[in-house]
């Protein structure tokens, strides 16, 4: 199964879609990563990414979590914005990395608060001197900007998996690009296949596990089975409002691309 684990809500840009940028700015207490790794996974061996609504590396004990999740015999991913990048390391630790870039111009990277993106791309070509291309997925919030420039970058380095996200229609997100979003008609649908089946689990940084990364007001959030319930009664639970799962006809632009 997918594990995710947020470990800190801490981050050195201020990227406008970022949901964590209204969030109490703070790192996960060890304790409680320990308990969530050691006692609240179900068995087996799954990947589990430290990844949540923060830059992860920004937590100071980053390298033990990692390092404690791969003795598990888990696999560790994460998500990390590039600026902190530790070439040997991710290369002992993580079989694959993604690395999020929405863009290589600077001006246009340092107008939307991801600052220094040369540093990120220097890291980024430090990483591919030891590290095979092929285990680099670049994560990309497509908010309208060009990125053929990025495309051919990411090709010229051969890494081959790009993953492009739409902004995020839930209203968790939405309410922080009030106006950007287009105006679409969407038809509901009442099941969510987060929800269907058991496909990954999420710790929030107080530890609460959610079926998926998407609510971000865990206080809207009782049980998976309160979901389910709601679900098949038609009616939207209130954690779930505006998300994409519950709609007929998604409108966004997401997707991976294989860059030939
Ligand atoms: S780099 Fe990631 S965590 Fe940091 S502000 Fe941007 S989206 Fe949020
Ligand atoms: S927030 Fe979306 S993905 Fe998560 S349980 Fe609700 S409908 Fe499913």
């Amino acid at each position: 199964m997918h594990i995710q684990i947020e470990l800190t809500t801490i981050c050195n840009y201020g990227c406008f879609y970022c949901a964590g940028r209204d969030m109490e700015q703070r790192d996960i207490d060890m304790a409680l990563f320990d308990q969530i790794l050691h006692q609240r996974l179900p068995p087996g061996r799954h990947r589990v990414s430290l990844q949540g609504e923060g830059e992860p590396t920004m937590h100071p004990k980053f390298w033990e979590m990692v390092q404690a999740v791969a003795a598990l015999g888990h696999t560790p991913y994460t998500i990390t914005n590039g600026s902190r990048m530790k070439p040997d390391k991710v290369a002992q630790y993580f079989p694959r990395i993604g690395i999020s870039i929405d863009t290589i111009d600077p001006d246009e990277a340092e107008r939307i608060k991801r600052h220094n993106v040369a540093k990120v791309l220097r890291n980024l070509e430090a990483l591919l001197e030891i590290y095979e291309p092929w285990r680099v997925v670049v994560h990309t919030v497509d908010y309208g900007q060009p990125l053929d420039a990025l495309r051919e970058y990411l090709a010229r380095l051969k890494i081959n998996k790009h993953v492009v996200q739409g902004l995020q229609v839930k209203d968790d997100y939405a309410k922080r690009y009030p106006g950007q979003l287009p105006v679409t008609f969407h038809k509901l649908k009442y099941n969510c296949a987060y929800i269907d089946q058991p496909v990954m689990r999420f710790f929030n940084i107080d530890g609460v596990e959610m079926p998926c990364c998407y609510i971000k007001d865990a206080s809207k959030f009782t049980s998976i089975e309160d979901i389910r319930d709601s679900l098949q009664r038609k009616v939207v639970p209130s954690a779930c409002v505006g998300c994409n799962e519950l709609h007929e006809n998604e409108t966004s632009r997401s997707g991976v691309f294989q860059i030939m």
